[in-house]
């Protein structure tokens, strides 16, 4: 089969393209080369959390590869048939672990056994999914989708140490069910957590008084989880349950930013997508588009859509036959619907 030539520059012209492309190359059996990736990143190329995900993926799909080295923005990727089965994988540095997850675990979703993954690096990065995200918004969706996953964080990681580790089992799921989002219904409970590891315990405090100001929360809802033995870091948590699904939103703790203005920042994103009244937050909006692409279609009503939703979605039209739109209804609203358009 013909290699796709994907141009890693285009949109948003992040690590993103390269996870979706190594995630489809693999679930599609289907060569896939990459020129110019990471372009409008400030260190452009294979960083080692990006080169981590290709020797990952390599390593899942028994690939051939070239192009495989740090700095790297060319990548040839030619896979053969995902091998199920038990694997660890260390970054090396904080990189991202949950993005490492976003890579391989639709591919080995759709395998033909189970499969456990033990990865070491951050779990609880600034830019990336959370733990607390994947686990109690991402997961609860795709589980609504057909997908039997579990995931254990067996110890917390910051950059810049690292030395998270996140445990996945996987079942193989045959095909995925499209997924149906028009609402949220009502907001049942939000609630704030805050991480503090090697750091006073007052951080915490003081960024869970600020979002329950701005987001009128009850003392019962605030909850600070001091953590030793995992290095240093800080990020902070909110979950909203609503009827339907529920949305975490993360803040990240930074050398130089005081805890209330982590806390406001976070509350803004907060209020937003409370505002919208929308099922869909904006980062959900653009991590679902491979499972709605891989399960032939699907839809919801979101936010505006991210550099990181329409560049996910050009990258995804790349690989399947997809239709995919946007209809913005208003400033805040947005329905987004793929449908398949493969021959049936
Ligand atoms: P990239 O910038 O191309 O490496 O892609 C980053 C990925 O991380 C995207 O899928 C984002 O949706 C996701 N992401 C970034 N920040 C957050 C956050 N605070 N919560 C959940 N996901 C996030």
């Amino acid at each position: 089969m013909t290699a796709l030539s994907l141009d890693g520059s285009y949109g948003e012209g992040g690590g993103q393209i390269l996870r979706t492309a190594l995630a489809l190359a693999l679930c599609l059996k289907r060569p896939v080369r990459l020129f110019n990736l990471r372009a409008r990143r400030a260190q452009p190329g294979l960083r080692p959390q990006h080169l981590a995900c290709v020797l990952a993926a390599a390593e899942i799909g028994g690939a051939k590869v070239e192009g495989a080295t740090l700095g790297s923005q060319e990548l040839y990727f030619e896979p053969s048939t995902v091998r199920p089965g038990r694997y660890a994988f260390a970054i090396g540095t904080a990189g991202s672990t949950t993005l490492l997850l976003q890579t391989l675990l639709l591919p080995l979703l759709l395998a033909q056994a189970p499969s456990r993954l033990i990865l070491t690096g951050g779990t609880h990065n600034p830019k990336a999914p959370s733990f607390d995200f994947l686990a109690q918004a991402f997961l609860p969706l795709l589980a609504r989708m057909g997908a039997k996953v579990e995931l254990n964080l067996l110890r917390p990681g910051f950059y810049p140490r690292g030395g998270g580790i996140l445990e996945a089992k996987i079942e193989p799921t045959e095909k995925l069910s499209p997924l149906d989002l028009p609402e949220r219904g009502k907001v049942l409970e939000i609630q704030a957590c805050a991480l503090v590891a090697g750091l006073p315990r007052p951080i915490g405090e003081r960024e869970l008084k600020e979002l329950a100001k701005a987001l009128t929360l009850p003392e019962s809802a605030l909850r600070v989880e001091a953590l030793t033995g995992c290095g240093v870091g800080n990020a902070v948590t909110v979950t909203v349950r609503c009827e339907h699904l529920s949305e975490v939103f993360t803040g990240f703790g930074e050398r130089g930013v005081r805890a209330e203005t982590v806390a406001e920042r976070l509350a803004a994103e907060v209020k937003a997508y409370l505002a919208a009244k929308v099922p869909v937050g904006p980062y959900l909006a653009d991590q679902l588009l491979l499972p709605l692409a891989l399960a032939g279609g699907g839809r919801y009503l979101t936010l505006p859509p991210t550099p990181h939703t329409t560049t996910n979605l050009w990258v995804i039209q790349q690989f399947l036959p997809l239709a995919c739109k946007l209809r913005q209804e208003n400033a805040q609203r947005c329905w987004i619907e793929l449908t398949s358009n493969a021959p049936s």
